[in-house]
């Protein structure tokens, strides 16, 4: 276990996350982070890792204009855009 932190949510529901927190999981301010709230009452908040939109993989998906895409889905992205369009020239 890492480390626990027991934080009141301001006025506007935010969050501040302590400087110790912060630097043991390397976030920075400005950083992205990935809120996901679960079926249990678990709110997971995590340094944000891109995330394919079609297939969810986090290994290898990388953010291309704005959108979170693995090499797998954007290779059949492609392929479908160009067969719709009819075919490269
Ligand atoms: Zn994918």
């Amino acid at each position: 276990m890492g480390v626990l932190k027991y934080k009141k949510l301001t006025s506007k529901r935010g969050i501040n996350l302590n400087k110790d927190i912060c630097a043991y999981v390397d976030l920075k301010a400005g950083d992205s982070v990935d809120v996901t709230a679960q079926d249990d009452g678990t709110v997971l908040i995590r340094k944000h890792t891109p995330q394919c939109r079609f297939c969810g993989d986090r290994k290898e998906a990388v953010t291309v204009m704005g959108i979170d895409v693995c090499p797998n889905c954007a290779e059949r992205l492609c392929a479908e855009v160009i067969e719709k369009a009819g075919g490269v020239e």
